[in-house]
């Protein structure tokens, strides 16, 4: 018997029951079934789930259970990207500072603790994937896949090292790419200094960054400068003393400050653009730890107070002209929010420019759900200006399988026999230029280096390659749309490009983000965070998984909404109190009894529903599907078909079997199609209230069959009849089974006697006059 209510100790049943049972496997041996197979994301072992966490994986598991209902050997694997800086910061604060070796087995233990968590909320979820097919990126021999592939790109001349200007996060004293920049802005100041022309005129220069002034080797102005004819190729002295060069650009603003620029090697992008173009000596201005260098008293000064500490210098000597409040959108990392710089080290790249048309290329053989969110990886190819730094200072990382020559720059890769290869535990190798000794590399690897191989590694790469045969590319990637410049163009790139010629997926699926109830950003500031764990207190997954299926639209961010899953919950009611009126009337039909109008009705509406709803799950569009699961169950089933035949299942009429027929069809088919939203439910329908000997979840998925056009015509007259009496009762404050003594129906076409008969039951009416007119019900 189904209990009262449904409640969470139903969904831990099953969850244990489907683990045991394993019912959600991959069979390796099965080679009738198509594969479908889910490059699913590994998610940051945080050690917490949040709502973001919930949505996406709540799709890819929609996706999981819809695909294996319809005949697929779904292979889900699921991984744990668990290196870089948070864990590290999070494991230094617990631990103090400890040597490498020590603190990467800390950060290990750690993590292992974290992914525990998560995988215990994922579970809790009911997300399905394979847990024997885990994989976690600071595994050695997830090291030694990372180390190959780097390898391989080194042999094939896409990864390099050299001194070049990179972002550099002075708090982190690490490198980082672009895709890891922020913009904020900020309110700066545009302070104009006297700097001094050929025949000792000032020359006024405008600059929000005086504190560079130290490293700057040019000053600029554009050729159709009227100001400034005559002053190409003229020494030009700054307020510090050094003489510079002018030269013109057609890229320089004329309408920014003065019209002339002070070119400070690394002050700004153009900065090093403008470098490059006319060979400028290169001045490294600030050190790794955002400090000034060879600045004569400022040297070892951080940025802030330099600037403070140079204004006032200048301004004691006159050469402030004027200050301007100014506008600025400044540069910050992502992880840390701290303004960075660009500084020139040595550093360690992967070619992108030179790759760009084939990712693009590839790109376009890729499905792209929705197909807008293409146009976001291009945006990002075409706008790359340098290569991707791949190296990262840090420690608790996969370490870059190389070697370097500090006398001549010379680089060699790693043994491929000797992989995974640690720093601390490698052999030496011998400059292949010089002959001098070369040091083992001891940066890490950028984390996209690590989870751009994701396809490659669930797949079998690049040990069995029948299993790759099989297995790539993957049928679907799905991620978030935040990540697209990152996670999807690094893995087009290095699994795809770089490592196979083939596009590492047939589909990629994109989702937007989950947003606090007043639509900002969720945030422990703000203090707007909704918590999976909070959530679960007061909802059965179900109605967290149907919320995640309401949030729909993909690509958009959509905030949180209270009143999506309040109604989630009541639909689980709604369907729960469904099952426990039919499940004393539930019997097993092998044949279809002869239905009468009213059923043909249910039975079509039923059909329509289904093909409506596997056109939606076909398109990955849960809440259109779920809005009609809404309509139809809740609306027409519920509150009509219900009420409509209450009294021919209790009677024991010529047409009883016929209504126990729909109801439980009705029934059966709707937790079927609900099964991948809301598993719990609906296998404890299929499977406690029925007691099928098989989960619901290895049911085939329903066909549609005959859609009954002309009873749910028919129909829709009945129920807008029924609709307006039930109202004019409530109006009247009459109770819903009072009787009426006469009603005036009028319709322009005639009402079958058959519906007029049911009419007479369903709404307790003596007497019916049917008139032929404009549709109206008038009880009289
Ligand atoms: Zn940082
Ligand atoms: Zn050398």
């Amino acid at each position: 018997m189904l209990q009262q209510r449904y409640d969470r100790e139903i969904e831990k049943k099953w969850q244990k029951t489907w683990e045991e049972e394993g019912t959600d496997r991959f069979d390796e041996n099965d080679t009738v079934r198509p594969i479908f197979s889910i490059d699913t994301p590994p998610p940051f072992t945080s050690g917490e789930l949040h709502m973001g966490h919930v949505l996406s994986y709540s799709f890819i598991d929609f996706v999981a259970r819809y695909k294996r209902m319809n005949g697929f050997n779904v292979y889900y694997p699921q991984g744990w990207d668990t290196q870089g800086f948070p864990t590290e910061v999070k494991v230094e604060k617990k631990f103090g500072k400890l040597p490498p070796v020590e603190f990467r087995a800390r950060c290990i233990e750690w993590t292992l603790e974290f992914i525990e968590r998560m995988r215990t909320q994922m579970k809790e979820m009911g997300f399905s994937p394979d847990w024997r097919y885990e994989y976690r990126t600071m595994d050695p021999e997830y090291h030694r896949k990372v180390q190959l592939s780097l390898i391989k790109m080194y042999a094939d001349k896409l990864i390099y090292m050299s001194k070049y200007p990179v972002y550099w996060c002075p708090k982190c004293i690490s490198a980082i790419a672009k895709a890891e920049l922020d913009e904020v802005e900020k309110d700066g100041t545009l302070i104009y200094i006297k700097f001094k022309g050929p025949a000792g005129e000032d020359l006024i220069v405008a600059t929000s960054r005086p504190e560079l002034l130290h490293a700057c080797v040019a000053v600029l102005f554009n050729p159709t400068d009227e100001r400034y004819k005559g002053l190409e190729g003229a020494r030009i002295t700054t307020p510090l003393g050094k003489e510079v060069q002018a030269i013109s650009d057609k890229e320089v603003d004329k309408e920014f400050g003065t019209g002339l620029v002070m070119l400070c090697t690394f002050g700004d992008k153009m900065d090093v653009v403008w470098m490059h173009r006319y060979k400028l000596p290169m001045i490294e201005g600030i050190d790794r730890y955002g400090k000034l260098k060879e600045a004569g008293e400022f040297t070892g000064k951080k940025v802030e107070e330099a600037k403070k500490l140079i204004i006032e210098k200048l301004e004691r000597e006159g050469k402030v002209v004027k200050k301007e409040p100014l506008k600025q959108t400044i540069k910050v990392h992502d992880r840390c929010n701290t303004a960075v710089e660009l500084i020139s080290s040595l550093q360690w790249f992967a070619d992108i420019r030179s790759t760009g048309k084939l990712i693009k290329d590839m790109a376009h053989k890729i499905t792209w759900i929705p197909e807008f969110g293409i146009s976001y990886l291009i945006d990002w190819v075409e706008s790359a200006e340098w290569d991707w730094v791949i190296s990262r200072q840090r420690i608790f990382g996969t370490p870059l399988p190389f070697y370097y020559c500090e006398k001549c720059l010379g680089t060699a890769a790693a043994d491929e026999s000797g992989l995974p290869f640690y720093p601390e535990k490698a052999k030496p190798k011998t400059c292949p230029k010089c002959n001098s000794q070369m040091k083992p590399e001891t940066s890490t690897c950028d984390v996209w280096v690590d989870s751009s191989i994701t396809p490659l590694i669930i797949s079998g790469w690049p040990d069995d390659q029948k299993r790759m045969e099989r297995l790539y590319p993957a049928s679907l990637r799905p991620q978030g749309v935040e990540i697209v410049r990152t996670w999807a163009f690094y893995t087009i790139y290095r699994s795809g490009v770089a490592l196979t010629g083939m596009a590492p997926w047939n589909e990629i699926l994109l989702n937007g983000n989950v947003l606090a109830p007043d639509g900002k950003k969720m945030s422990k500031s703000l203090g707007n965070i909704i918590s999976p764990a909070e959530l679960q207190k007061d909802y059965p997954t179900d109605a967290i998984r149907q919320w995640a299926a309401m949030s729909g639209a993909m690509a958009r961010d959509r905030p949180f909404s209270f009143e999506d899953i309040k109604y989630s919950k009541s639909f689980i009611s709604k369907v729960w109190n469904a099952a426990r009126f039919i499940e004393p009337l539930r019997k097993d039909f092998p044949e279809e009894p002869e239905l009468t109008l009213i059923d043909r009705w249910i039975i079509g509406r039923l059909n329509t529903t289904i093909k409506e709803c596997t056109a939606h799950m076909e398109a990955y569009e849960y809440h259109e599907m779920v809005k009609k699961m809404h309509a139809f169950f809740w609306h027409d089933f519920c509150d009509n078909y219900l009420e409509f035949v209450k009294h021919r299942v209790y009677g024991e009429g010529p047409t009883k079997e016929a209504a126990l027929y729909a109801l439980n069809k009705v029934l059966l088919d709707s937790v079927k199609l609900l099964s991948p939203i809301t598993p719990h439910l609906s296998e404890e329908i299929y499977r406690g209230m029925y007691g099928k000997a098989q989960s619901v979840h290895r049911a085939q998925w329903p066909e549609g069959g005959d859609e009954h056009k002309d009873a749910v015509d028919k129909v829709l007259v009945l129920n807008e009849i029924v609709s307006q009496l039930r109202q004019h009762k409530a109006k009247n404050k009459l109770a819903q089974n009072a009787e009426l003594e006469e009603v005036r129906i009028s319709n322009p076409t005639p009402i079958e006697p058959e519906l007029l008969e049911e009419l007479k039951r369903i709404s307790k009416i003596k007497k019916i006059d049917a008139i032929s007119g404009e549709f109206a019900v008038s009880p009289l």
